[in-house]
Formats: C-alpha cells, structure tokens, sequence
C-alpha cells in the first residue's frame, strides 16, 4: 500500500510518500510561495538526484497536480501511475471538540473542519484546499484527516479551562486545545517501548522543541495537560511567540503604541520570543553562537527558555504525581544537547542526572541520562508523517 502524506500551509505543500509494506519513504518534498511569484517545487525522490521544478504554482490545485507529475515522471518519479497511490493521509492542524482520533474523510467531516477554521484561521482553510484539491485531482482516493489537537482531547476539565466567564467557552470554545498532538503521541509511544514497559502504565513528559514548542503531560498513554492553548501562542518561549504573558501587558501596550489586534497578535506570535528578547534571530543556532560570543541578550534568552521549559517540566511532575521518563524532541530537542543540558540542570530535584557523552551524540533515538538518574531522560526523533501514513493506513484497512 503507498500513501501519500500532505501537510498543506497558506502558501505551502509538505509532502511524503510511503510504501507501507515497510514503511519506507519513496519520495518527499515541498512546494514553496504558492499563489507567489517565484514559486517552486522541491523534489526529493529517495536514491535519486533531488530536483526543483519552477513552474508557477498558481493554487493548491497546480501544487497538487505538479506534485504528482513529479512523482509519475519517467525520470524522477518513483511509482508508474497515480493509481499505485492507495490514499492520502492530511495533517490538520484544528480539529476543536469533534476529533478526538483520526478519520476518513467525507462531507460531514469537512463541515465539521470548515467550523474549526474560526479557531485555527491561518491553517484549517488551508488544509481544506488541500483536501478539495486532492479530491479534484485524484477522484475516488480515500483521504484521512488527521488533527495536531486529537491527542489532546483527554485532557480532563480542570486541564482545558480558562478562568474566565464560562459563557465564553459555551459561546465560542475557548478552552485549551494543544498541538503538536501527533508528535507527543508518536515519541511517548516510542518512549514506552524504549523503557520496556506498557504504554498504559508509565508517566512521560514529552518536549516538543522545534520552532514552536509544546510540552506534554502523557499519564497512561493520555495527554492530561499541554502548554499551547486555545491557540499555538500560549506556554513555552518560542522561536518568534511570547508563550505565557501577564494578560494584561497585551491591553497596556496596545492603549501605549496604538496598536490594532492585528499588529498585537503580530507582535506576540511573530517578534517575540528568543528573537524578541535576543534581537539576533529566531533560530537557535544563532542564538547559541551569539551567546557563545558574548551577547548577553542572547544569553539571557537562551537562559529564560529553558528555564520556562524547566518549571513546565516541574508542573507536570505534580500533575502526574511522578514521571518515569523525560522525552526531548524536534528540531532543538533533538540536535541542542546545550540546551538540554540546560534544562536538566535544574531538574536535581527529580534526581535527573545526564550522561554527557550520551547528550553529545545526534541523529537517532537515545537515552542521554546516567545510570544512576531516577528519572530517564530520552532523545527521540518525532516522525509525524509517518504516524500520519499509519492512520491512514489503519483506518482504510478497517
Ligand atoms: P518547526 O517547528 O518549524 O517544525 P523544527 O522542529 O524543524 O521546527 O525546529 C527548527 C528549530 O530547531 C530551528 O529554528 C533551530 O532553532 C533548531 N535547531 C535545529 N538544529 C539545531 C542545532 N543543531 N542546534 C540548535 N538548534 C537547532
């Protein structure tokens, strides 16, 4: 069975397909500045030359289209025809209260997906045009949804409520959600059979730390807490968002510089941050090399995020009354023994000691703690694509 993974932005196309006899990824790219000039298609087909088509990517039809001549040419492609693609897994980034797993999709789905773009406006609307779009192009193809809040969903009450007036949540949902639900089950799964213990019974606090990051509190194989919100702003420092804030500093500073809720919202989601406390970049690498070179901004704001990821750490090992393990991964959780090391400094309480050598190695799924520490600490590589070809594939042989 082949299936193709879609991971479809305002302006953007993430694909990947998997043969699923194995699991294997035959090809994967991206299609770049859709609707832009100077759009393009990247593509990547496993064991041959990387290769880049730029013609005008008008819409997601064309991106959708291109992608699969891509994938059919005679040189660079890696299947015969589009018929050998059995389904199309779609990442989706809002399922609110309806999804609480993964589903085929059909028009009561996408109804439900097109009420969910209220809350998610920059991405569901996308990821609905990807949907129509696959749907136009390769009619009678079972297409799967699956939701960056799915996971999430059992979290209990006192988990997902905000204290303001209740009629807001009955009247809007305003409630938290979470995201990044694909990656924190797929690297606590993966966790559990590190430890060699049932997945039902172990207490995993899982580090999403990329970009944007999220921290998650997976009691018995159930989110029971997670840092982002109502939307992905809230909890951890990020690359460019604020994380949590003092509501009100949002009220004082739009009445100080007369700011509309647009440039609010652009501030705290795309100037602040590392970026906004450093004033170097949004990536850490830069960061950590400004910081090594003596700018103490840079310093100070490598320093408030993992603090901030520290006493996240610290809350949900109360909420679960224990953790067993500690799971670091993404873009920095995986590459950043630095700022791992960091973190787990101020994690002596726990009885967290990391093995150094061990946090100096990449590129695979390890455990970097010491013998002696009583909680495990693990690397693990998040693999969302994948999890999303699996449920694809679950729920087509159901
Ligand atoms: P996204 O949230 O965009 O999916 P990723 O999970 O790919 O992000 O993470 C990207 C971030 O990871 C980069 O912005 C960078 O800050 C960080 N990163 C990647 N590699 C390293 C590294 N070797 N050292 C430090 N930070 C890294």
């Amino acid at each position: 069975m082949k299936i193709l993974v879609l991971n479809c932005g305002s302006s953007s196309l993430k694909y990947q397909l998997f043969d699923m006899e194995n699991e294997t990824v035959l090809a994967k790219g991206l299609c770049e500045r859709i609707g832009i000039e100077g759009s393009r298609l990247k593509h990547q087909p496993t064991g041959k030359e990387d290769v880049v088509f730029d013609d005008y990517l008008e819409d997601h039809n064309v991106a959708v289209k291109n992608v699969m001549e891509a994938l059919t040419n005679p040189v660079h492609g890696v299947v015969k025809s589009m018929k050998e693609i059995n389904a199309v897994g779609h990442r989706v980034v809002h399922g609110g209260e309806f999804f609480s797993s993964s589903v085929v999709i059909d028009d009561e789905v996408k109804e439900a997906l097109e009420k969910c773009s209220e809350l998610a406006p920059l991405h569901n609307p996308a990821n609905l045009i990807g949907i129509e779009a696959c749907e136009k192009i390769m009619p009678g193809v079972s297409q799967v949804g699956v939701f960056d809040t799915a996971f999430h969903q059992t979290m209990p009450e006192r988990a997902y409520l905000y204290a303001i007036p209740y009629e807001y949540y009955e009247k809007y949902k305003i409630r938290r959600y979470g995201f990044h639900g694909t990656s924190h089950r797929f690297v606590s799964e993966e966790a559990a059979k590190m430890l060699d213990r049932p997945y039902e019974q172990t207490k995993i606090i899982t580090c999403h730390l990329g970009n944007g990051g999220s921290i998650c509190a997976v009691r018995n194989g159930k989110s029971i807490d997670t840092t982002m919100g109502f939307t992905p702003l809230e909890g951890l420092v990020m690359g460019t968002r604020a994380g949590d804030i003092d509501a009100a500093v949002i009220t004082f500073l739009m009445q100080k510089e007369n700011l509309t809720p647009q440039e609010m919202d652009n501030i705290l989601n795309k100037k602040s941050g590392v970026l906004g406390i450093s004033g170097v970049s949004s990536d850490f690498r830069d960061i950590e090399d400004a910081s090594e070179h003596g700018n103490l901004r840079a310093e100070a704001a490598l320093d408030v995020f993992a603090y901030k990821v520290a006493k996240n750490i610290g809350a949900y090992a109360a909420a679960m009354n224990g953790v067993d393990c500690i799971v670091f991964t993404a873009g920095l959780g995986e590459n950043s023994g630095s700022t791992r090391r960091l973190i787990c400094d101020y994690l002596g309480y726990l009885g967290v000691h990391i093995d150094s050598y061990c946090n100096s190695l990449r590129g695979k799924a390890m455990e970097i703690s010491a013998p002696d520490s009583r909680v495990r600490v693990l690397v693990i590589p998040t693999n969302e694509e994948l999890v999303i070809a699996r449920d694809t594939k679950e729920l087509l042989d159901k």
